[in-house]
């Protein structure tokens, strides 16, 4: 079979070392004889590799040892209401910054809890830019300021964490995690949902500063209380094991690329082609100021919308797939995240150059 590039948003490409491992393991881990979804999560074997999976997570990014790590269910979506539960701790009102839809989904769910005061909204441009750190009216009652990373549609990325004014800065990083270094002290928070660069869908990593902890709004279920998460290990209910070790696969896996660090410097490359390969003709275009254009996901349009469908048809028949733009803006898409090969990029822009000499 030819070589297929998935370019899907997520759940998204995972890493081939990575499926191949879990594939062998299928048939028993190691040599326990029984596969990793049927273990229990108590015994030994998997806490080793829930172990390993922390311990690998924390080494790539650096955690500090007064930062809890959490593996739970439900992706970010779940954490978009733990944020406020957890760290509203009294106060009335979190900040917030609106870079897009998933900002403007984060927002929507502390309004359940508390109120939002919007710090900055991208609105007026419709997104295409993130407003000057010196423009933000960040309130310094709030309890904390949240801001999303990467907007996966929008396509727009912080390429620095922005200055909290004092605040505990939560940041949802579902779809730029572990793609660039972080300085993770300078976070109350870090959540992500799985299904870009860690695996597997409905499952999140949560990364916490552990003073935060403890101030809980009384109607919180323990599933989502993240002392109590703490306290127990991830394991107040029976938590996604296999995700869990997909997570830790990755983990492995990006250790074994050189880290952070090295599969950024793979992650510019790719953004910087591909941007480049937009940049250069018509017939092709990306709304997005440069300055804060997504490494990991770079929506584009057709000068000529109508022959978008048929650029998705003959992408697919050429082994590109999954680059169709979200339903709610269209156009095209092509998420690159870490375990998008290079070749899979130079691949679509060679693909891109035809499309365009054919129908251009
Ligand atoms: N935040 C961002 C930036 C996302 O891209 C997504 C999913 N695409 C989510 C939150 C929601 O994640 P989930 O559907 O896993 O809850």
């Amino acid at each position: 079979m030819a070589t297929i590039y998935n370019f899907s948003a997520g759940p998204a490409v995972l890493p081939a070392p990575v499926l191949e491992r879990a594939r062998e393991d299928l048939r028993g881990w190691r040599s326990t004889g029984v596969s990793v979804m049927e273990m229990s999560h108590r015994g030994e074997d998997f806490i080793s590799i829930a172990e390993k999976a922390e311990a690998d997570l924390r080494a790539l990014l650096g955690v500090p040892d007064d930062y809890k790590v959490l593996f739970l269910a439900g992706g970010a979506s779940a954490q978009f209401a733990a944020a406020p539960m957890n760290l509203l701790r009294g106060r009335t009102r979190a900040s917030y910054v609106s870079t897009g839809y998933w900002s403007e989904k984060a927002i929507a769910e502390a309004r359940l809890f508390g109120q939002v005061q919007v710090a900055a909204s991208g609105k007026d441009s419709k997104f295409t830019t993130i407003p000057p750190r010196a423009l933000w009216d960040v309130d310094r009652d709030a309890a904390y300021l949240h801001y999303t990373a990467n907007e996966t549609i929008g396509g727009v990325e912080f390429q620095d964490a922005p200055e909290a004014d004092g605040l505990p800065l939560v940041a949802d990083m579902s779809s730029n995690i572990l793609s660039r270094p972080v300085d993770v002290r300078r976070f109350g928070l870090i959540y992500a949902s799985a299904q870009k660069n860690l695996g597997l869908a409905g499952f999140a990593v949560v990364i916490v500063r552990a003073d935060l902890l403890g101030q809980t709004l009384p109607d919180t279920p323990s599933t989502v209380d993240y002392k109590r998460q703490v306290e127990n290990g991830s394991m107040v209910n029976t938590p996604p094991t296999y995700s869990w070790y997909v997570a830790g696969l990755i983990l492995e896996w990006l250790r074994e690329q050189g880290g952070v660090k090295a599969i950024e410097a793979r992650n510019i490359r790719k953004a910087a082609h591909l941007y480049a390969a937009i940049d250069a003709s018509p017939f092709y275009s990306n709304p997005v100021e440069p300055a804060v254009r997504s490494r990991m996901n770079v929506p584009f349009h057709l000068a000529d919308a109508s022959l978008e469908a048929l650029f998705l048809t003959e992408a697919k028949e050429a082994g590109l797939v999954y680059l169709e733009g979200h339903r709610s803006v269209g156009g095209l898409r092509a998420s690159i995240y870490n375990a998008m090969p290079e070749e899979g990029v130079e691949t679509l822009i060679s693909f891109m150059h035809e499309f365009e000499r054919k129908r251009g």
